[in-house]
């Protein structure tokens, strides 16, 4: 939660427009909005040969084509957006279509590399800037509408030249203070780049609940709404705007009630933070003392003030990904030894799971991707070379990574250090990593590293389907599990976690999620084994009866929802729990099982 720091431009007031979305990330702003694609002022002219031209001039026409898409598929999602917004903008998305079609732009761009011999991205953008500039000297005395136009002429060019250059949309260095960022889309690398001290909300078109760029806003506690359709149109750099990331709900030139109203959730959520402070040292005890262990999942370093202050007991899952992203050569072995270092020191004894690298699907680093050591992870790449599938393809990566835990563990991070593998879905692949991981401990000690004679637990995600089903045979494999609700609920219901299309099906309370938890929860208990979930079912305190009611006592969560985690078993009564959990056990209908849990959450907030 952030507050406005500047003031709004003093403009003729605009009747506010709500543009709903999916409520990612708690909390509400209030701030001027700062969308994030920049001027591409830095494209270096480029000159080509004579027997150049066709090339370029094919490379200008897919990023026509694609360009084309991109706003087809903005324009077929303002649907939901209130009547005047839509009419507002439908017409913008058609002029830059239009300025994609046959014309002066794109004519003259396709000139100047015939006839100037320069590179595409040359073309468009000494072709958009001569007619801005003809459009602004032009005699007329609207000025605003002139304005407009060149300022479309404008918008379309960056466009094209993102696209052609493979440009990142934005750069995040200068932001504003208490700025709301807005973007048609944000990576998780995007993510990792923000400074919440400085960013008040995040909007973006695109992404969906559970995806990785939502985990991060949780992760850094920035107030989120993701696929708010329109919205990059509806708002402007400089428009004030309160964002509800509870809500899910993006209202720009907010109206003086709305306003009122941000103010007192502002001062509504700055007590509940100060209430929920004072849980820091208590333990998480249900009413009849029974002991549950709340950690914090690990995106990126930052966050490790934040999660000392939430008080949790250790790291249950700290993602490697962040030290191979935004980067374009690979992080070696001293480089993670000292990145795991800093984590298991800051924890002090408590304990540290790392997760190798769980590269694939949305996940994208440059290094993997099209760098240093490409992998080529198909055409589906949720269904790909992801997780421990590249890393047993590419062993020299998983290598280092087990190399730098062991080195950590033995430095002092021993007993309380683990390895965590990702995206398993056959106990052969557990066996193989295995015994990658003992010939690396084996050369370790020859080289005089002095291991532990035990090694680190090596624990495995339950997170596809087939790991769940098969939870018996890989627990004879593993040290222990790790449910991975995110990626559990896209596989069973084959639904992308981050596409906005499809984020209404994305439900981890579906009763097909549901008994995958319950299945792999047992096989793990009947074998005394470790077990914890992971996924962010485990960060939302609505599920904690349900999910304590399945057996499971160990959670682990973005630092932020773990006071209300907290809160909510300081509240409950396992007893109570086991039997609400066999009752939900029993349904079958997704919309059903919701009902249940918000009624049983209701009695919590009561008690809490
Ligand atoms: C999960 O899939 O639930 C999980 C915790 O892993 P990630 O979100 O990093 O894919
Ligand atoms: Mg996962």
């Amino acid at each position: 939660m952030k507050t406005e720091t500047t003031k709004a431009k003093t403009k003729a007031k605009q009747p506010e427009v709500a543009v709903p979305g999916i409520a990612v990330s708690h909390g509400v702003a209030v701030g001027l909005v700062y969308d994030t694609t920049e001027p591409v002022t830095d494209v270096t002219r480029r000159t080509i040969a004579a027997d150049a031209v066709d090339d370029e001039k094919q490379k200008l026409a897919v990023a026509v084509a694609f360009s084309r898409k991109q706003i087809g598929k903005l324009k077929t999602r303002i649907g939901i957006l209130p009547e005047e917004a839509q009419e507002e903008i439908a017409p913008l998305l058609d002029a830059h279509l239009m300025m994609l079609g046959n014309s002066r732009l794109i004519r003259g761009a396709r000139k100047r590399i015939e006839v100037g011999l320069v590179g595409a991205e040359t073309a468009v953008l000494e072709e958009a800037e001569e007619i801005r500039a003809v459009i602004l000297a032009a005699r007329d005395d609207d000025k605003a509408g002139l304005a407009r136009r060149a300022n479309e002429i404008r918008d379309i060019g960056r466009r094209l030249i993102r696209n052609l250059t493979a440009t990142p949309f934005r750069s995040f260095k200068d932001l504003p203070e208490g700025c709301i960022l807005v973007a048609e889309e944000l990576t998780p690398a995007d993510a990792a780049l923000l400074d919440p001290s400085r960013v008040a909300g995040v909007a973006t078109e695109e992404g969906g609940s559970d995806g990785h760029t939502a985990i991060m806003l949780r992760a850094l506690g920035i107030p989120a709404v993701l696929g708010a359709h329109g919205l990059t149109e509806a708002a402007q750099r400089g428009d004030q705007a309160v964002l509800d990331g509870t809500a899910g709900v993006v209202s720009v030139h907010p109206s003086a009630a709305t306003l009122a109203m941000a103010k007192d959730r502002l001062a509504a959520f700055a007590k509940e933070r100060t209430k929920l402070s004072k849980l820091r040292r208590l333990p998480a005890e249900t009413t009849d003392g029974e002991m549950v262990e709340l950690q914090a999942n690990l995106e990126i370093p930052q966050e490790l003030p934040l999660i000392a202050q939430a008080g949790a007991m250790g790291i249950g899952l700290l993602r490697t990904e962040f030290l191979f992203m935004n980067r374009e050569d690979l992080p070696d072995e001293d480089a993670q030894v000292e990145a795991y270092t800093q984590v298991v020191e800051a924890m002090e004894g408590q304990p540290v799971t790392i997760r190798v690298l769980d590269w694939g699907g949305e996940k994208d680093m440059e290094a993997l991707a099209d760098g240093v050591a490409p992998v080529h992870a198909g055409s589906n790449p949720a269904l790909g070379l992801r997780g421990l599938r590249m890393l047993l393809k590419r062993p020299e990566l998983l290598e280092v990574q087990f190399a730098a835990v062991l080195r950590v563990a033995a430095a002092g991070g021993d007993g309380h250090v683990r390895l965590l593998l990702p995206m398993v879905t056959v106990p052969e692949e557990v066996r193989q990593a295995r015994e990658i991981y003992e010939r690396v401990a084996r050369r370790l000690r020859r080289r005089g590293e002095k291991l532990p004679e035990k090694l680190p637990p090596l624990g495995v995600m339950i997170e596809t389907p087939g790991a769940a089903l098969a939870a018996d045979a890989i627990a004879l494999e593993a040290d222990f599990f790790a449910i991975g609700t995110n990626d559990l609920a896209m596989y069973t219901l084959a639904v992308d976690r981050s596409e906005v299309d499809v984020s209404h099906l994305y439900d981890p309370l579906h009763p097909a999620v549901l008994r995958l938890v319950q299945f792999a929860t047992e096989a793990a208990l009947r074998l005394r084994m470790p077990v914890s979930v992971c996924g962010e079912m485990a960060g939302n305190p609505q599920l904690t009866p349900l999910l304590l009611g399945l057996g499971l006592r160990t959670f682990s969560m973005n630092a932020s929802a773990l006071p209300r985690v907290k809160q909510a078993v300081r509240a409950l009564d396992i007893g109570d729990c086991a039997r609400f959990a066999r009752r939900v056990m029993e349904q079958s209908d997704p919309a059903r099982i919701r009902e249940l849990v918000a009624g049983f959450a209701e009695g919590i907030t009561e008690r809490a």
